[in-house]
């Protein structure tokens, strides 16, 4: 339509032109020749210039129609009442529509024919060519919709498949089904969702299982101890039993007891570490001093072992948060003492670089082997459970994993070496000052 539009005009004046040429032409003819039967005349010459004549006399009846093929009543009626203003000297064109489009016209004139004027409308016969170039638009319009529609479909199926997929996928993953079958080949937009989305559901798919696995850690290590409690409270009932055996029963449920309390100590701390709603509180203080105050609350446990403890102690100023890292040398100077035999030696060294402050803490104990090694920090994880639980005071494996989080808390590093039989050493450096990035 708009190419239609765009043409109208100029087509409009090359007919109109061609048409006033053709009025010219044939009265220049018809004077020059003088034919005796115009009406003929007129015939032939609208068959050889291609245009349909129509003749009316002055009193506005038809006296010729070349071959004119159907016209409107409307138009003829135009055309008869147009024949005076014709007469009275002005040159007409008037419009009309074949069809929707495109816009014809006729060219009225007049013309002596026989020493009398007549008016004469000329129009181009055109129609044939003018119907196929209609009918060409439209095949035109009607392919290229069929094509366009045939593409709109395509591109729809190709970004909504994608798409239902993504939500069957997010259905699953609410359902609790995190292995979602995404293909993510394509590297657009969608597919970059839909690769985020396979590694989302497989994220969470890892949470949850380490979320079961955390509760049922947490379950067995309650359930050990509550079952010697349990155990050792209905020996105690018996009437039988003698009073230094009531003695060691009571102990034991005493000792079970603080291994529980300690156990829903550490998960609370975790909990609370983790969720980064933990107080931090930092202030400057002697780490030195602190170090000697932790390895002097130990005393009992490593004189009662017979170890040779050594401290190296620098004059060191911290920034930090005290009583978190009190927890953290605990930890680490408690599992040394633990996992070294009688008469065993554990050195302790802090020192200072321009930045940070460095602790050693070494042990000549049992040690760990590689792979050992590469999970001590991980929650609940104990390196030789059975060995573990005749060591132990027991232990629940958490307390490694809520000193690293502290560290790390603190912008820190810890580094373990160890080796099976000779012994551990744990290195921790941590910023002098904090604020000072
Ligand atoms: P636990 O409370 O059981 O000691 P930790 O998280 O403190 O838990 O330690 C995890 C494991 O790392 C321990 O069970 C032990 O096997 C190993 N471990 C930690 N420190 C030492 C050490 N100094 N020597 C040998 N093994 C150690």
């Amino acid at each position: 339509m708009i190419v239609t539009f765009r043409y109208e005009q100029a087509m409009k004046e090359d007919i109109t032109g061609e048409l006033q040429q053709s009025g010219l032409l044939i009265q220049e003819l018809y004077d020059q020749l003088q034919p005796d039967d115009w009406k003929s005349f007129l015939g032939k010459l609208s068959d050889l210039r291609q245009i349909y004549i129509q003749v009316y006399d002055s009193n506005g009846s038809e006296l010729l129609s070349t071959g004119r093929r159907e016209m409107s009543t409307e138009h003829q009626q135009k055309l008869e009442q147009s024949v005076n203003t014709v007469l009275a000297g002005e040159a007409l064109i008037i419009p009309y529509m074949d069809g929707p489009r495109p816009v014809m016209l006729t060219m009225g004139m007049t013309i002596e024919l026989a020493g009398e004027r007549h008016v004469m409308f000329l129009e181009p016969g055109l129609s044939a060519q003018s119907r196929n170039f209609r009918d060409m638009n439209l095949s035109i319009i009607a392919i290229t919709l069929a094509i366009g529609s045939i593409l709109i479909i395509v591109a729809a199926r190709y970004l909504v498949k994608p798409l239902k997929l993504m939500t069957l996928a997010t259905r699953s993953i609410s359902r609790g089904q995190f292995d979602v079958n995404l293909s993510t080949s394509s590297k657009d937009e969608l597919g970059q969702l839909a690769a985020s989305m396979k590694q989302m559901a497989s994220e969470l798919g890892q949470f949850e299982r380490m979320r079961q696995d955390f509760v049922s850690n947490v379950s067995h290590e309650m359930q050990t101890p509550l079952t010697s409690i349990s155990g050792f409270a209905q020996i105690l009932g018996r009437e039988d039993v003698s009073t230094s055996e009531r003695m060691r029963y009571s102990s034991i449920i005493e000792m079970e007891s603080n291994r529980l309390s300690r156990l829903s100590d550490n998960l609370l701390k975790l909990a609370s570490l983790d969720s980064d709603h933990h107080p931090f509180i930092v202030k400057s203080y002697r780490l030195d001093r602190q170090l000697r105050s932790v390895v002097w609350s130990c005393e009992p446990l490593w004189s009662a072992k017979e170890i040779d403890l050594r401290l190296e102690l620098d004059e060191v100023k911290l920034e930090a948060d005290e009583d978190l890292l009190g927890q953290v040398w605990m930890n680490i100077i408690h599992n040394a003492i633990k996992f070294t035999p009688d008469r065993g030696a554990i050195q302790i060294m802090l020192s200072k670089t321009d930045k940070e402050a460095i602790v050693v803490i070494r042990d000549n104990g049992i040690g760990m082997n590689e792979s050992e090694l590469g999970r001590i920090f991980e929650r609940f994880y104990k390196a030789d459970a059975s060995r573990h639980r005749s060591e132990s005071q027991g232990g629940s494996g958490l307390g490694l994993a809520i000193s690293k989080k502290i560290i790390d808390l603190h912008h820190g590093r810890i580094k373990v070496k160890s080796e099976p039989g000779k012994g551990t050493e744990f290195q921790i450096a941590l910023k002098v000052r904090l604020s000072g990035g």
